[in-house]
């Protein structure tokens, strides 16, 4: 374990306005191991190197904090997860959190009950399946102070799988790539249908990283339709 990375990983989370302390790093870290350990035999990240680790996945992950959304005692999902990516570091960095993980991958959801378990967090809710489905459910739609994604989907099918999770007057919290003032185009019309006003546009800057990423911070005005989210094949192949 380098000291040097160490280093790296307390000093990005400081400058988010993250009140670090031993036990975060080392649940980073020890959440970085079991990554590393799993994907020798699953498909989770192309990403392992410790350095690299804390820069695009936990950094990049928890940038947002700097803007005070993460707040306590909130009710955070985490749509299409992954390998838990952003949610497990927003629970790190704010234990407080209630955290809902969702993917569509079982072997993913074990995965992250495997970490969860193995980082001391034993109030974490994993759900395997899709958005789609869930969006519709009575127990999640409209449930969620706060919907977060990253890497799912392009910004109009994304807003329509999120949306419906957050409660009204809640934030859906979207970390995307250099790209994303021109999904923010492509999805004025998701915007209007769903109700909701895009409030931050943030541009991140990460150790090693040349381009700037985006967080895309929308506020949910109004309830969403019912006919939203629709079925998976009908969403994607006619985006809002
Ligand atoms: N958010 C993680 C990250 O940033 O590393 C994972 C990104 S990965 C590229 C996309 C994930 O979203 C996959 O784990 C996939 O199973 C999940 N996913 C894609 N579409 C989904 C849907 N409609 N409902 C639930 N999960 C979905």
């Amino acid at each position: 374990m380098s000291r040097e990375n160490i280093e790296l990983l307390e000093n990005g989370l400081k400058n988010f306005n993250i009140d670090v302390n031993d036990t975060m790093l080392e649940k980073f870290e020890k959440y970085r191991e079991i990554l590393v350990e799993y994907n020798k035999n699953m498909n989770l990240t192309g990403i392992t190197e410790q350095r690299e680790v804390y820069i695009k996945h936990f950094l990049d992950s928890v940038a947002i904090f700097k803007d005070g959304y993460i707040m306590d005692g909130l009710s955070v999902i985490d749509v299409g997860t992954g390998a838990g990516f952003p949610g497990i570091p927003y629970k790190i960095c704010n234990p407080t959190i209630k955290l809902t993980l969702l993917d569509s991958l079982n072997k993913r959801i074990n995965f992250l009950k495997e970490v969860c378990t193995n980082i001391g967090f034993d109030d974490v809710e994993f759900v395997h399946g899709r958005a789609e489905d869930f969006g519709q459910n009575e127990d999640f739609r409209e449930k969620f102070d706060i919907a977060t994604a990253r890497a799912v989907a392009n910004l109009p099918v994304l807003l329509e799988l999120c949306i419906p999770f957050v409660k009204v007057g809640g934030f859906f919290i979207c970390l995307k790539g250099p790209n994303a003032e021109n999904e923010v185009e492509e999805a004025k019309n998701a915007m209007d249908v769903l109700d909701v006003k895009l409030v931050e546009n943030i541009e991140v800057s990460l150790p090693d990283e040349e381009l700037k990423h985006r967080i895309l911070v929308f506020k949910k005005i109004k309830e969403t339709p019912g006919k939203y989210p629709r079925k998976a094949g009908k969403l994607s192949k006619k985006p809002l």
